[in-house]
């Protein structure tokens, strides 16, 4: 279809560079075919590599975006990030487009509601929410007859009933909302303590490298990458230790004495 607009994206695990690579021949045929083209040859390009291995410190381009001619045309800005606090052995492409489309269905993603925090709820947050659902509850039409009847599961009030009670259910969330403080997202266990020192310093020294021209040898280098593959190796540490840590956890707050952290490490583990 020559209108439709196509980007493809993604770990292709080929370096179009390396011409003698059996893998870039049949790509090269597979977008001529499909009159597809990669974002990598535009003259706007400054995405050098996207993988560096780990042991060895090879780069390559082997992450691409492959589009169709007329999205081509509209490529603004084509580039990579190379950031100290990445974990993965791919750095992020950032493709920016300008095309004429005739249709977007722009659908707004909320991020999921988290719950609401009630312990964390200062007196004026209290206050807020009452007036608010006072607000909202004197706005709900009661309905007397339906409230007023004695039959059991009623066929002509029933229906009645189960809208109003979820219109005082929706009041009072929706007022927590607004009033409340929500849940904070918590850490994996450990993380601060043990993974956080390795990430700062690994994101110093990989400034340093990066303010002095990302040298590909040298003891700056080596001491980007070896800084680099500490905060990997403590990272999946943490992660694969999360029950250990949790329990530590749980005995520093029974320790401490402080219940509330007790109580929502053992929810945690119940989850
Ligand atoms: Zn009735």
């Amino acid at each position: 279809m020559p209108s439709d607009l196509i980007v493809i994206g993604g770990d292709l695990n080929t370096d179009i560079s390396r011409v003698n690579s059996l893998h870039v021949q049949p790509l090269f045929d597979l977008c001529n075919r499909q009159c597809m083209q990669f974002c990598a040859n535009s003259d706007i390009s400054t995405v050098d590599y996207s993988y560096v291995n780990d042991f060895s410190a090879a780069r390559s381009l082997i992450d691409h975006f492959l589009v169709s001619e007329n999205v081509y045309d509209g490529i603004r800005r084509y580039g990579v990030r190379h950031d100290g606090d990445n974990l993965s052995d791919h750095c992020p492409i950032l493709l920016e487009l300008s095309i004429d489309v005739q249709y977007s269905a722009i659908t707004e993603t909320r991020p999921p509601n988290r719950k609401p925090s009630w312990h964390r709820a200062k007196s004026t947050n209290l206050l807020r929410y009452r007036e608010i659902l006072r607000a909202k509850l004197h706005a709900l039409a009661i309905p007397v007859d339906a409230l007023a009847c004695n039959e059991f599961e009623c066929g002509v009030h029933s229906e009645v009933l189960r809208n109003y009670y979820s219109e005082i259910m929706n009041a009072i969330i929706s007022s927590a909302e607004r009033a409340i403080p929500k849940q904070r997202k918590r850490a994996l266990a450990g993380w601060s303590e043990y993974v956080s020192p390795y990430k700062e310093k690994a994101m110093f020294w990989h400034r340093i490298w990066s303010d002095s021209g990302r040298a590909r040898h040298g003891w700056l280098h080596s001491l980007m990458l070896s800084t680099k593959r500490e905060y990997k190796r403590v990272s999946r540490w943490v992660v694969r230790n999360q029950d250990k840590l949790m329990a530590c956890r749980m005995s520093d707050s029974l320790s401490t004495n402080k219940s509330r952290d007790l109580w929502s490490e053992i929810k945690r583990i119940k989850e």
